[in-house]
């Protein structure tokens, strides 16, 4: 069981108060709040370690490197990665996708497929559709329904030998939908296809096995997980690992450099030119031991609980909308509504001048907004650290701006 007010006393920004009320933080979705713990050790490592890494023999390099490599090891053991070789640190999950959807250009010829789903975040479709301009390869689209679902006979439809990569994300970030992602996988090794795993939306709420998942790659950001910003993993099998090219040049990622030939570093530092965000990557492995203590089983059914308390509350006001899976199994703690009649911008101020933080807008997925025919929606989303009170707060502000804005 999770100790609610433990885990709130942990996260120092909750105690703030915004317009004068207290912060209701209800933008999960966009990034989560950061516990003690993460904040202390960043101030920690510059403190105590601060040195280049994979470098220097003096001590305090040896301290950085050995702290970063164990992270690498945590995060291995997270996944449950088969090698620590398979872990990349990266800035995000942006450019973790675009690593791959980079490297993938050396792969593709004219013709190949690219199979992305309708409900992808813009970081999940630029690069693809990026790959797709440089090579010729065609971008296929998984539909969905009604109930933002894809639709899985449609997409065993688009897959043939011609495809070659298969990128979807896990849990839709602007409706939060869980997508059967095992079959989706399965389905696409038949025809040899690759499949990257956009995990921004599940890394805060499920623990994966990426080897019993068996998907290529699994990538996600640090700092939707109670991490740092500019973190980020990319998880990927050593067989693709090893076929990608590398995605930047510099130092770190060569063997040998000469001015006639260079070789690279072997994984994973072949993608890893530069000096890396040492602390990020450092910290990002005490936000994992974070989560792990609080126990994902328990975060997952805290959450489920205020995403069914606030399903049936919001239900309850007039001419309330909310898209998405009516069966809550099939959703994560994301509520993306609109009230008839409203703006969600308009929706959205109000709501924030009563100290509620709740996200207003596309949420970086335009397609998904035009598959439904509006400019956008109020998205409310649930950590661990929210409680049933604060939803009662966000009911009483939309009975005030709907009656505001009527
Ligand atoms: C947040 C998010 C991204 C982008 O993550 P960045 O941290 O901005 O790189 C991609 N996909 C999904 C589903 C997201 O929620």
């Amino acid at each position: 069981m999770l100790d609610i007010n433990k885990v709130r006393s942990q996260f120092p920004i909750l105690t703030q108060k915004v317009n004068g009320k207290p912060l209701v933080y209800f933008d999960n979705a966009a990034t989560s709040q950061k516990p003690k713990v993460v904040i202390d050790a960043i101030a920690n490592y510059y403190e105590e370690i601060n040195a280049n890494i994979h470098r220097g023999v003096h001590k305090l390099s040896q301290l950085a490197t050995d702290a970063y490599e164990q992270s690498r090891l945590k995060i291995q053991q997270h996944l449950n990665a088969k090698h620590n070789f398979e872990i990349i640190f990266t800035a995000g999950t942006t450019a973790g996708i675009n690593l791959v959807a980079n490297g993938f250009g050396s792969l593709l010829k004219n013709d190949d497929e690219v199979i992305i789903s309708a409900l992808e975040h813009h970081s999940n479709i630029v690069p693809w559709q990026m790959l797709c301009e440089k090579t010729g390869a065609k971008l296929k689209v998984i539909p969905m329904d009604e109930n933002a679902e894809l639709l899985l006979e449609e997409y065993e439809k688009l897959l043939s030998e011609k495809t070659k990569i298969v990128a979807v994300n896990y849990i839709s970030n602007a409706i939060g939908t869980i997508n059967p992602i095992e079959k989706i996988i399965e389905k696409a090794h038949q025809v040899g296809a690759a499949v990257l795993i956009d995990a921004a939306q599940s890394a805060p709420h499920i623990k994966v096995d990426v080897q019993k998942l068996d998907c290529d790659f699994y990538i996600f950001s640090g700092h939707k997980i109670c991490g740092p910003t500019g973190t980020g993993i990319l998880y990927g099998k050593e067989k693709w690992l090893n076929q990608l090219p590398p995605y930047q040049g510099g130092g770190e990622m060569i063997k040998e450099v000469t001015f006639e030939k260079t070789t690279y570093a072997e994984i994973p530092h072949k993608f890893e030119a530069g000096t890396p965000n040492i602390s990020g990557g450092i910290v990002l492995g005490k936000a994992i031991d974070f989560l792990n203590e609080i126990g994902f089983e328990n975060i997952q059914q805290y959450e489920h609980e205020l995403l069914q308390y606030a399903t049936a509350k919001l239900l309850e006001i007039d001419g309330l909308k909310i898209y998405g899976p009516k069966m809550l199994d099939k959703k994560t703690s994301v509520i993306s509504f609109n009230i008839e009649g409203l703006h969600p911008y308009d929706v959205g101020s109000i709501v924030d001048n009563m100290g509620i933080a709740v996200r207003t807008g596309h949420h970086c997925a335009q397609p998904v907004m035009q598959f439904f025919d509006i400019p956008g929606t109020i998205r409310a989303s649930f950590s661990f650290y929210n409680t049933k009170e604060e939803i009662d707060a966000l009911i009483v502000a939309l009975h005030k701006a709907k009656s505001m804005l009527a």
